[in-house]
């Protein structure tokens, strides 16, 4: 199945981890921090964290669940 994955498909986009779990389960697209919408499948960590998402995310601070200090995931 290779139908012209795009750019995009080359960054690991931040999403919230019950989004990816549910859509593990059923194939439903999740919505990536940037706005990305797509279908997770493959292996995020062969990938560089998607930049717009990564300044997102940073901005929100900390106050996540268990992100101190800890950057991996
Ligand atoms: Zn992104």
């Amino acid at each position: 199945m290779s139908h012209g994955d795009g750019d995009h498909e080359r960054f690991a986009h931040y999403v919230q981890k019950d989004k990816i779990m549910a859509s593990a389960l059923d194939g439903t697209p999740v919505v990536a921090l940037c706005g990305k919408v797509w279908v997770p499948g493959r292996d995020p960590k062969k990938y560089p964290v998607c930049p717009m998402c990564k300044e997102i995310y940073d901005s929100m601070g900390p106050g996540g669940d268990k992100g101190k200090g800890d950057k991996d995931k």
